[in-house]
């Protein structure tokens, strides 16, 4: 990685950000976390980062990614902190499921903004200042789901559909400068965004968590292994460094070979 670099990880109270943010930060970088609100659990988040890393090297930004203004706000908090944003990890993300026909509105809406628009809020904010900086990495968290389909994800599939066709509008717009856009596409990674359609199916099937968290890795990721949040952190640690300088508007999926079938 070159240093010195200043990262966002957006959604990174949790699971697959919180990986990444670690991997950011083993790797010398200064880290902006973010959550919607800096409650109990954040405050935790926090101050585990700050023992671990130093108290400068990693700050806090409450913002709701689905806002424009608090995702400008957030970036500009990241300048006034760290005097830069050089990389921009889109990480956070919601699910929702249901039969197309039954996606409730509001869900459908819910989902397009914090899965999509906010990836374009998020370019639209810190493009600009990598520009003028002439170095930038934007990271975007797709999904397998954004290249291939499953059933009753309806807004989750076309919102990383979206994120795959964004990524690549964005790298083509900056092909010719220093700034990078990508994406990471996960298969199944155990986080609580999974765990809660695990103990979905375990309710509507009469069957215990082990055993649907079992037969949902095999069902879908030929390596029968969840991929972990580290793994998606080393890759985008990766996509960060000087070596991938020229790879861009690409969407990787890290998913035990779910979409090679
Ligand atoms: P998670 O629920 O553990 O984490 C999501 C994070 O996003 C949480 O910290 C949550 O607080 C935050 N968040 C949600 N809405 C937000 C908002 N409006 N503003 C700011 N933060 C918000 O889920 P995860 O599994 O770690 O998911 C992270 C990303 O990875 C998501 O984009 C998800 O779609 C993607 N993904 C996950 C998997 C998987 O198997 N877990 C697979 C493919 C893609």
């Amino acid at each position: 990685m070159a240093k010195p670099q200043n990262v966002i990880v957006t959604g990174s109270t949790s699971g697959i950000g919180q990986g990444m943010a670690h991997e950011f930060a083993k790797a010398g970088a200064k880290v902006m976390l973010n959550g919607r609100k800096l409650n109990d659990a954040a405050q935790a988040v926090l101050t585990e980062f700050q023992d671990a890393y130093g108290k400068d090297m990693v700050s806090f930004a409450s913002c709701d990614v689905a806002v424009p203004e608090q995702v400008e706000a957030m970036v500009e908090q990241t300048v006034a902190e760290f005097g830069s944003v050089d990389v921009l990890v889109q990480n956070a993300g919601i699910q929702h499921t249901s039969k197309v026909h039954d996606f409730p509105l509001d869900k459908w809406d819910q989902i397009i903004a914090v899965d999509l628009s906010s990836v374009f809020y998020g370019i639209r904010a810190a493009l600009p200042k990598m520009l003028a900086q002439d170095f930038g990495r934007i990271i975007n968290v797709a999904s397998v789901h954004g290249l291939i389909a499953s059933k009753e994800k309806a807004a989750y599939v076309a919102a990383k559909h979206g994120v795959v066709g964004l990524t690549k509008v964005t790298a083509l717009e900056t092909a010719t400068t220093n700034v990078t856009c990508n994406a990471i596409c996960p298969g199944w990674v155990l986080t609580p965004l999974v765990e809660k359609q695990i103990h979905a199916r375990a309710e509507a099937n009469g069957t215990t968590f082990e055993q649907e968290k079992l037969a949902l890795v095999a069902e879908k990721q030929p390596s029968q292994e969840f991929a972990t949040p580290s793994q998606m952190g080393a890759l985008a640690v990766f996509l960060a460094s000087e070596a991938a300088a020229q790879i861009t508007g690409q969407s990787m999926p890290v998913d035990g070979g779910w979409t090679a079938q």
